[in-house]
């Protein structure tokens, strides 16, 4: 069942939202050659909890970090340790808020230093398909509209949609149906109602759409050919108005930004 929040929930989400994306922009500022991901993870739990937020991944199904920091091959759910970032890495950083009751969910892949064209182009079409998929959130479309923008634009220029992971539901619960695939047919599923809050997430690569899972920490997910892959994500409502990004910094008028 997809529950749908009131308004009065979407403005409770919505400041939880400015948490996440001032610690995701607080993070960027610390991306450097050198910087290990365990450093990038306790500045963001004080971060977080300096802001009366908890870091929802904390603990989730055993996870042992606040933030998810996955570098170049790996796509996702990567756990923060000894990984000393380097010149020419792309790392996503993934960061998962609890506040006043409910959660949102951002994530967003930085480049260390200098990259390579490839990876450069990597993750812009990615930040493309964020932003195609988004301008699909808005009443009377349909879910399966939001991967067809996804898909529709990363494989019509060569890219991998990686399947195995989703985007999905979120508000009380960081996992809330429904499951939304990155790929799909326009016009497929549900249709999306004001108050329904997804956080949409492509995970684009520079090969194939396969992944490996890490053996030793059960966590962390890797593309299977090695090649490098790219994840943004925002916590976005669907109200009347259109899209309405919540996990963007005060501020910024979201909504007519993206409608
Ligand atoms: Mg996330
Ligand atoms: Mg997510």
């Amino acid at each position: 069942m997809i529950v749908r929040k009131s308004r009065a929930e979407l403005e409770a989400m919505r400041e939880g939202g400015v948490i996440t994306a001032a610690c995701i922009r607080m993070l960027r500022e610390h991306v450097r050659p050198g910087v290990t991901t365990r450093e990038l993870d306790h500045l963001a739990e004080e971060f977080i909890r300096s802001r009366g937020g908890t870091p929802e991944f904390k603990g989730y199904q055993g996870f042992p970090a606040s933030i998810c920091t996955s570098p170049n091959d790996m796509i996702v759910h990567g756990i923060p340790g000894r990984y000393r970032l380097k010149e020419g890495d792309i790392i996503s950083l993934d960061v998962g808020v609890r506040y006043e009751g409910f959660v949102t969910d951002s994530a967003t892949t930085v480049a260390v230093g200098e990259i390579s064209p490839e990876a450069q182009g990597l993750l812009d079409v990615t930040q493309e398909c964020l932003e195609a998929a988004t301008r699909e959130v808005r009443p009377g479309n349909h879910l399966g509209d939001i991967g067809y923008a996804i898909q529709e634009l990363a494989e019509g220029r060569g890219y991998g949609v990686v399947r195995d992971l989703v985007s999905h539901g979120v508000g009380r619960e960081m996992h809330e149906d429904p499951q939304i695939p990155n790929y799909g047919r326009r016009g497929s599923g549900p249709r999306l109602l004001p108050g329904m809050t997804f956080a949409i997430e492509p995970m684009i690569t520079l090969g194939s759409y396969e992944i490996k899972i890490d053996e030793h920490d059960g966590w962390s997910i890797y593309t299977a050919d090695g090649s490098l892959a790219a994840h943004y994500e925002h916590t976005i409502a669907v109200t009347d108005d259109g899209p309405w990004i919540l996990t963007l910094e005060e501020g910024v008028d979201s909504r007519r930004k993206s409608a």
